[in-house]
């Protein structure tokens, strides 16, 4: 067993990495590929075996918490709101000026690093260039162009790429005993995306999730179906949305009321108990804007599921010989390829892209989604 066996259809890029776990070591990593190929599990396997006593082992008790995210020499970041703040830069280089508390290397993990503000690539910049002697910074972005020159001239650029979905299978079946066939389907509705497929394949409000949103192509045939479908997309994605925040929310406050001494008796209690008062608002706030990220990912990702199937829809129109993400669902996307000409297809993936783009200047996401459903009723 390796921490490097969770990456699927990666072979080119895991060499590089084990390369450098046993040769010289760059300071600045930057993992960059295209959704769902995977940045962040490289990363963090990356991480696991710099941290691991025995290059990666993926059983020992360092690799376990780095899998669990608790190890103390690996700090990892993900924006919590929209994007990161300068002040919340500051306090991580300083965190990451330090020193490893155990084995040789202090790893900063920064998830989503073209989510930085300016400022706060400023700040990061510094760091990189004045590197602490024993701390290896990896930042994920979908492409090096996200990030400015400066910093990426300075990070070794690893490529990661949409893996096939006969591999993401694979790891589904042989790490979490997925049935085969029902892990290649999860596989392709993922298009790649291996954590996706993996929550597809094993939690079952996911793959109903799922289903809601491949219903909308087939509900929106005119103007009343259209505005439910609309409502119904958008609720699907908060539900997602709220699934995955509170699995993070709850743990998150519990560590802080433990971090504060709740429950323990004794001198100084009530005084710390004040200071949590306060700690717990920042907390909350910065959970508030997680979450309105979350929201604003889930729907996304919806949008992304939709274009994707009449992507397929299209394969089948052309008579295309490529494998279908939506295999699974077959009747519809025939139904669907039958009913329409390749250009009405083409015009309804577009109005899916189009409606991408509005929710990111903040137009109102069900009003957005409103005037998607209904361009899909047009021929
Ligand atoms: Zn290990």
């Amino acid at each position: 067993m390796s921490v490097f066996d969770e990456l699927a259809g990666q072979s080119r890029v895991v060499s590089q990495l084990q390369n450098a776990v046993a040769g010289a070591m760059t300071h600045a990593w930057l993992f960059t590929g295209p959704p769902g190929s995977g940045r962040s599990v490289a990363a963090r396997a990356f991480a696991a075996a710099l941290l691991c006593p025995f290059g990666g082992c993926g059983e020992c008790r360092s690799c376990v918490q780095v899998r669990a995210g608790t190890h103390a020499d690996l700090l990892l970041v993900r924006p919590e709101g929209l994007s990161y703040g300068v002040r919340q830069t500051r306090d991580l280089v300083l965190r990451a000026a330090g020193a490893p508390s155990g084995g040789r290397w202090l790893v900063v993990l920064f998830e989503d690093a073209d989510r930085c503000t300016e400022q706060a690539a400023n700040a990061l910049l510094k760091a990189i260039e004045e590197p602490t002697p024993r701390t290896v910074w990896l930042l994920c972005a979908p492409s090096a162009e996200d990030l400015v020159t400066t910093i990426r001239s300075r990070c070794r650029v690893v490529t990661l790429r949409v893996p096939p979905s006969s591999d993401v299978a694979a790891v589904l079946t042989s790490r979490d005993g997925v049935d085969p066939a029902r892990a290649l389907d999860a596989a392709r509705a993922a298009q790649g995306h291996i954590g996706r497929a993996r929550r597809l394949a094993t939690d079952p409000a996911a793959a109903a999730r799922r289903l809601a949103v491949l219903q909308v192509p087939v509900q929106a045939t005119s103007l009343g179906p259209a505005l439910a479908a609309a409502a119904a997309l958008v609720k699907t994605a908060e539900d997602e949305a709220k699934s995955v925040t509170e699995q993070l929310d709850e743990p998150e406050r519990g560590a802080l009321r433990q971090a504060f001494g709740e429950g323990s008796t004794g001198k100084g209690v009530a005084k710390a108990m004040r200071g949590m008062a306060g700690a717990m608002k920042d907390l909350e706030d910065r959970q508030k804007s997680r979450a309105t990220r979350v929201k604003r990912d889930s729907l996304d990702g919806a949008l992304l599921e939709l274009a994707a199937f009449y992507r397929d829809v299209l394969m089948l129109q052309f008579g295309a010989a490529v494998e279908l993400a939506n295999a699974d669902r077959l009747d519809d996307l025939r139904r669907l390829a039958a009913s329409a000409t390749p250009e009405a297809t083409l015009r309804r993936i577009q109005a899916i892209m189009r409606c991408r783009e509005r929710l990111t200047f903040n137009v109102a996401p069900l009003l957005a989604v409103e005037e998607l459903t209904i361009s899909l009723t047009q021929g």
